[in-house]
């Protein structure tokens, strides 16, 4: 299969006519008087330690079936079952998730379980105070214990408080969070969300309220920049109740903590109230094992080679551990803490930059430390054939609208989780409200995230985690969202008239989709400047950015200013320099107008496209 030794000749040597067998026929193969379990991956050398014979004897085996091998090669699971049986043992293959969980369960006494120290992500709209607030941790609760004081930026933070450690990862904001969740990594414990009490509750708020319910991570409210004059910490407890987040003191269960990042004020409240919430978490691990643990950061560094910030989950990493981490495999030449200092050793929840890598993972890749060298690159193999079959597979297991009616078709009850971008808050709400209310018994409709703008990138990661379709309501995904959005198979659907949302919904729910039209994008092109043609006008002097655009056929254009849709129609004219041209290609400036319509900025983005019928599943 995945190694599979090539066998020549194949099976032609046992139908070789009787007059031309060997003078001496081989032994008949000895009775089967034993099972032996194998885990996917081995090499010659591991079947011969299972079967209890020498590798040799294995080789020479092998050899007789006109397999030349080393001890090292290997093995399929046809070959490695052969050869079992010649030494009279049968086979047992145990999967490659079945072997990660022998490695994980590899110490499973309970008793060696013990406290760790949670693992916190600081989130909250842009200018809350994120970044001061870590900072201000940071200096307060590590810099200070430290002789000469200096800090690295490595990712990540332990912060103590009376002897106790709280993590903090340090890279502030959604991106980071979710793409560490679309990898399937789950490190945070516990969301901080900032909050600043002269603000409110803003869009980027309900995005981290959102992304920390899809994860299911508790949250806990830094209500900041108390000393603020205008600072309002009750209305930002109202909006918060307003989104279910009651605070505490109002008889809810949302701790919500005062502070000033800038003053330092009341910071040593907030950890301990972190310390508290992650308590009921009881969060634990085995510092006996051997270390399992997630990337936060990993870059290559001039000098050092590949380098990863690794957050140890659980278990202990050690200077000198082999390891897998995403595909790659390593050895750990040196760890080094939060604080620049090397390490022999990193016990559970502690961040630590590692090297010692033979390739750049990703963030969220999970790091796990396995025995010895060979098994780790057996490891790694499988691990890069199964994300390449995964990444074949996940597409196609996506759930979109079409998808949703074929398995209603075949009677199967569905959750369809649902995100909603649109240009104005209105419309949003609307649309969740009047989605919210088709759900019925077969079909529960969930609106995870409901949001003012483009299609960002973010919204696509938010969607794939939690395999969601996004419907956007005159807004179009920005650049990095469509080709994020591509790669990961999530459904888009692009309207601008609510009444159409609701009916395809009702449709895809009731079976009766129609062959679906879908757009394709033809181009794309940037408004450079505006200028004043008699009789029409505003044109756009543009330069064409993709694909190309045309006034051919059946080619319509819109106009997207800040990813919200101005305007849709037909190109009225598309010019070279004085020429009328039918096409301009990537890369090439030319003049646009549209039909009946001129109100354009320069900034703005032209788009081309066709609208195409496609046919359902
Ligand atoms: P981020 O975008 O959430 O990371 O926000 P920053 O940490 O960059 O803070 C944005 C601005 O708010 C900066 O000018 C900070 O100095 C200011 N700021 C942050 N915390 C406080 C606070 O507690 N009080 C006051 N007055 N200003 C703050």
């Amino acid at each position: 299969r995945l190694h599979g030794p090539i066998r020549p000749g194949g099976r032609r040597a046992d139908r070789r006519p009787r007059q031309q067998a060997a003078p001496r026929a081989p032994a008949p193969p000895p009775p089967i008087t034993r099972t032996i379990t194998l885990a996917e991956g081995m090499t010659v050398k591991d079947l011969a330690e299972k079967i209890e014979v020498k590798a040799k004897e294995v080789l020479k085996k092998l050899m007789e079936k006109r397999m030349v091998l080393t001890i090292n090669t290997t093995l399929d699971t046809e070959t490695a079952t052969m050869i079992a049986r010649e030494f009279g043992a049968d086979v047992k293959m145990r999967t490659f998730e079945e072997e990660m969980v022998v490695l994980e369960s590899e110490v499973i006494d309970p008793g060696d379980l013990v406290p760790r120290a949670p693992v916190v992500t600081v989130l909250g709209h842009v200018d809350h105070g994120k970044t001061t607030l870590l900072d201000a941790i940071r200096e307060t609760r590590v810099a200070e214990q430290e002789a000469g004081g200096i800090t690295q930026h490595i990712g990540a933070y332990a912060a103590e408080i009376d002897g106790r450690r709280i993590v903090f990862l340090d890279t502030p904001g959604h991106e980071a969070f979710t793409m560490m969740r679309a990898r399937g990594a789950s490190v945070t414990d516990v969301v901080v969300l900032v909050v600043a009490a002269d603000d409110g509750v803003m869009p980027q708020t309900q995005e981290a309220i959102d992304h920390a319910r899809v994860a299911d991570v508790p949250i806990l409210v830094a209500i900041n920049k108390i000393d603020k004059s205008d600072a309002n910490p009750e209305r930002v407890k109202q909006e918060l109740a307003e989104r279910e987040l009651t605070p505490e003191d109002w008889g809810g269960q949302t701790v919500m903590v005062p502070v000033s990042a800038k003053k330092r004020d009341n910071l040593d409240t907030l950890l301990e109230m972190i310390l508290l919430v992650t308590e009921l978490g009881e969060h634990k691990a085995n510092p006996k094992r051997m270390a399992t643990g997630a990337v936060l950061e990993a870059k290559v560094d001039r000098g050092r080679g590949p380098v990863a910030t690794i957050l140890v989950q659980d278990g202990t990493l050690h200077v000198g551990d082999n390891f897998i981490v995403g595909t790659h495999v390593g050895r750990v030449r040196a760890l080094i803490d939060d604080r620049g200092q090397p390490l022999k050793e990193a016990e559970p929840s502690s961040p630590v930059e590692v090297l010692g890598l033979t390739g750049l993972p990703q963030p969220g890749d999970a790091l796990q430390v396995v025995a010895d060298a060979a098994k780790a690159r057996q490891i790694a193999l499988l691990r890069q054939n199964q994300a390449k079959e995964k990444a074949l597979v996940s597409r196609g297991t996506r759930v979109t609208l079409e998808s949703l009616q074929q398995q209603l078709a075949e009677g199967e009850a569905k959750e369809l989780p649902i995100i909603i971008k649109a240009d104005v808050q209105g419309s949003a709400e609307v649309l969740a409200e009047s989605l919210a209310k088709l759900g019925d018994e077969r079909v529960k409709i969930r609106i995870i995230h409901t949001g003012v703008g483009a299609i960002s990138e973010w919204d696509v990661l938010l969607a794939s985690t939690s395999n969601a379709i996004i419907i956007g309501f005159n807004v179009r995904p920005d650049r990095n969202a469509a080709g994020v959005a591509e790669r990961e198979g999530v459904d888009i659907r692009k309207h601008s008239v609510i009444y159409n949302v609701t009916d395809e919904l009702k449709k895809a729910m009731t079976g009766l989709l129609e062959p679906t039209t879908r757009e394709r994008q033809l181009g794309l092109a940037e408004v450079r400047e505006v200028f004043k043609v008699p009789k029409i006008g505003l044109a756009a002097g543009c330069i064409v950015t993709d694909g190309s655009i045309t006034r051919a056929g059946d080619a319509q254009a819109r106009l997207v200013r800040d990813g919200v849709i101005v305007h849709e129609g037909r190109i009225g004219s598309l010019r070279r320099f004085k020429d009328d041209v039918n096409e301009v290609k990537t890369g090439i400036e030319c003049g646009i107008t549209f039909e009946r319509f001129s109100d354009i900025k320069t900034g703005d983005v032209i788009e081309a496209f066709t609208v195409e019928k496609v046919a359902t599943v």
